[in-house]
């Protein structure tokens, strides 16, 4: 198994709801030995926890808009100076939209750190509404209108990042068995 070793993984998994990003990062991070950084997942929790952030977010998660970028920037920041992040990170759900994109590519200067590696997943709009209204996760966003929002939301403020990335950009397909996508995605990182 492929480990993080000495190379330090910047890695950005993107694509839109749906499309197995939270699935696959969790299988990297735990192949390459590195956290996986999810702003869903923070944001979930700050909402769980009835935090001063969580109040603050959780009626535009629910709508299925986006949190603000200073918002999710700032928990990046700070997830960022873990002493864990330190052999790479896998960041899933961030940046999602270009300015996201544009903050990102600063604190990774900052960090001195600023080769990033951009895994975009693709899925046909059909299969993701199928998929997520399917997970049963009983996730408060996951019902049809506010997945509709998300994707809509998608297309309008997170696609536009793709062009921001056009190089170090990996495209893979995102339909199929969850362990051959994953081996799709390890070869664009030549880990196999
Ligand atoms: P996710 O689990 O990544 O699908 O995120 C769930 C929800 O959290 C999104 O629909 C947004 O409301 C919010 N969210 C997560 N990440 C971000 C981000 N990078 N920018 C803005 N909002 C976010």
């Amino acid at each position: 198994m492929t480990r993080a070793g000495d190379r330090q993984w910047n890695l950005v998994l993107t694509g839109p709801p749906g499309a197995g990003k939270g699935t696959q990062a969790v299988r990297l991070a735990a192949r390459l030995g590195i956290p996986q950084v999810s702003t869903g997942d923070m944001l979930r929790e700050a909402v769980a926890s009835e935090s001063e952030l969580g109040k603050r977010v959780k009626a535009i998660m629910e709508r299925g808009d986006l949190v603000s970028d200073e918002i999710v920037i700032e928990l990046v920041r700070e997830r960022f100076a873990r002493s864990d992040c330190g052999p790479g990170f896998i960041l899933d759900g961030f940046p999602r939209t270009v300015a996201q994109a544009k903050a990102l590519d600063e604190l990774l200067a900052q960090l001195g750190r600023s080769q990033i590696t951009v895994i975009a997943l693709e899925v046909p709009e059909a299969e993701l509404i199928n998929r997520i209204l399917a997970r049963g996760e009983g996730r408060a966003d996951d019902n049809e209108a506010t997945v509709r929002k998300r994707l809509q939301v998608y297309q309008s403020e997170t696609a536009p990042i793709l062009e921001h990335y056009s190089a170090g950009l990996a495209r893979i397909h995102g339909v199929g068995e969850i362990d051959e996508i994953e081996s799709w995605i390890a070869e664009a990182l030549q880990l196999s």
